[in-house]
């Protein structure tokens, strides 16, 4: 499972931290001022996703690379085309004449279309753009049991919406049976995901074939969960994403315009309550949370809004 915590207040810009359960990294989902992401937080941190490079999505970075420098690591930067530069930039206004070469290393990871990643390398105290090679596909960042999925989306600018997904896992229900836990659950598990079928399970000195076992496992569906920022609603944005977000578990999506601010969120590529909560819906999205509101809102507005974005949300206009 991914635990999410927003990371920003309402009144700051958006920060969200994503954990694996079982997993020693958390992964930072926007670069927003957001004052509850602690040092510890950042420093455990070995991925950083970014939308586009707005400043209410990437004034943070500087914060990000104040406690990162010297964890002696590489910190994977994931973002649209672009930003590498932009982060070379940033670095480069500040002095790292004593800074060792080993302090951190960032590979960033450009998506320059929904095929096509560029991944650099950049590290001090020169923080020379070293372009290290081009992949396919839009499978922008791997773990052993997760991948992240990017999709882009129409912001005036692409952005980057991200789809973090674990892989689904065998489970073994041995309380249904008479047996007890041991090094057999794991080569039955094997067995079952290589069709193994004949292959032998020893259990307490007796040999049973694992097609025999197979009715103690079930397939558990691995977590899903995304992140969708800036971007217009408009048909195209929509069929994207409800094609790539189809039964997320859990979705955090902008709602920067209540809905009688409509005519704002289209003259300046955004969403609005009704049109995010739309889409949700349509994607059939199990729980949708509206978040990254306009600075024009006061705390009553805000809460209005979420109302309408959760009143929407279970409609069937
Ligand atoms: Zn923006
Ligand atoms: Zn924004």
């Amino acid at each position: 499972m991914f635990q999410a915590e927003i990371k920003s207040s309402i009144e700051e810009d958006i920060s969200i931290l994503l954990k694996q359960d079982n997993h020693p990294w958390n992964y930072i989902c926007e670069c927003g001022n957001a004052s509850s992401l602690t040092v510890k937080e950042i420093r455990n941190t070995n991925a950083i996703f970014i939308s586009h490079t707005h400043i209410d999505h990437f004034v943070n970075f500087d914060t990000i690379i104040r406690y990162q420098i010297g964890i002696q690591r590489k910190v994977v930067i994931c973002g649209p085309k672009g930003i590498a530069n932009q982060i070379q930039s940033r670095i480069k206004s500040y002095t790292w004449n004593l800074i060792d070469r080993n302090a951190i290393i960032y590979e960033i990871r450009e998506v320059i279309s929904d095929s096509e990643i560029v991944i650099f390398e950049i590290r001090p105290p020169v923080w020379e753009l070293l372009e290290i090679k081009v992949i396919k596909g839009n499978t922008i960042f791997e773990e052993k049991s997760s991948i992240v999925t990017t999709v882009l989306l129409d912001h005036k600018i692409p952005t980057l919406a991200y789809k973090f997904e674990e892989a689904d896992a065998v489970k073994i229900d041995i309380t249904s049976s008479t047996f007890k836990g041991g090094s057999w659950v794991r080569e039955l598990k094997e067995a079952y995901k290589n069709n193994g079928n004949t292959r032998l399970i020893t259990i307490d000195k007796k040999e049973y074939r694992a097609e025999k076992l197979f009715h103690l496992l079930h397939i558990q569906k691995g977590d899903s969960i995304g992140i969708i920022m800036d971007h217009i609603a408009n048909t195209e944005n929509h069929k994207k994403i409800k094609k790539h977000f189809f039964n997320c578990r859990k979705v955090f999506i902008e709602c920067f315009y209540k809905n009688e601010d409509k005519e704002l969120a289209i003259l300046n590529y955004h969403s609005y309550a009704k049109m995010s909560a739309k889409v949700m819906r349509e994607a059939e999205v199990k729980e949708a949370i509206a978040v990254h509101f306009s600075r024009k809102y006061g705390e009553s507005e805000i809460t209005e809004l979420v109302n309408e974005f959760n009143h929407s949300l279970n409609l069937f206009d």
